[in-house]
């Protein structure tokens, strides 16, 4: 019952020509949104385009951006807020990837800060979490809830905490030629799961999509979307690409 959802990160990449040819080109090439949900993320300054080209064009596509400031408005030089993205009609946006928590100072009290202003604002927030798979024992059952959910979520209001999604994007995988394997995956998703549980309830938590991200390609996106706990993908490079980004896409019917 949980519809995966499929999500390009386009990172700070493309041309504004590019982000057209790209829309252009999987114009009635995407599957039934009852089926899998399709989002794209990219820089800002092209959100408010693709959001009128992608209706226009009629594509099932959600547009997110790849951050969001806590605040609805004021003095914040340089930020864009929830409200306006809201404006805008942007559908959400990543929150706390790993390049902006190592790069960008970003800290699980900011990543709370921001999930609580998208939900405020109607926008899905994508909570990016990039805890070192070494620390997962996958015949520990009991381990204790991931800091980063633990943190990064605890203020987050129960009744719109259903409307998050996790991505689950191990750090030494990102821009990488390899992912964990399928068992690791699995376990990762299952301890986030019932950390969501914890700090929720088992209804909620059973309602939150996880993806997976980190060196998702057409070559191993069928077998990660098999996995039982994971609703979808969160993939950088290969969806850069319009035909390997639909064929993953594809595989998460
Ligand atoms: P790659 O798919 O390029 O490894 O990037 C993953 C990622 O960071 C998606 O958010």
């Amino acid at each position: 019952e949980r519809i995966p959802l499929i999500v390009a990160n386009w990172k700070t990449n493309k041309k504004v020509a590019e982000v057209y040819d790209f829309l252009q080109e999987i114009q009635g090439k995407l599957p039934d949104a009852n089926k899998v949900k399709v989002g794209i993320a990219a820089q800002d300054i092209y959100l408010h385009e693709m959001v009128k080209q992608s209706k226009e064009l009629k594509l099932p596509v959600s547009v997110i951006a790849e951050n969001v400031h806590w605040a609805d408005e004021g003095s914040y030089t340089g930020e864009t807020s929830p409200a306006a993205l809201a404006d805008i009609e942007v559908s959400g946006s990543i929150i706390g990837h790993y390049e902006r928590r190592k790069m960008f100072k970003e800290t699980n009290g900011s990543v709370g800060l921001k999930v609580t202003a998208s939900l405020r604002n109607g926008l899905i927030p994508i909570v990016a979490i990039a805890e070192d798979t070494t620390r997962y024992n996958p015949d520990d059952e009991d381990m204790a809830p991931l800091t980063e959910i633990a943190v990064g979520l605890a203020g987050v209001d129960r009744q719109r905490a259903e409307n998050i999604v996790i991505a689950y994007e191990p750090a030494w995988a990102i821009g990488a030629a390899e992912t964990p394997s399928l068992e690791v995956i699995e376990h990762a998703a299952r301890v986030i799961r019932k950390s969501l549980a914890i700090l929720f309830s088992q209804e909620v938590a059973d309602k939150i999509r996880i993806q997976y991200g980190g060196s998702a390609t057409p070559e191993n996106s069928k077998d990660i979307l098999g996995l039982e706990d994971i609703d979808g993908l969160l993939i950088g490079r290969a969806s850069l690409e319009p035909t390997a980004f639909l064929s993953m896409v594809n595989d998460a019917i």
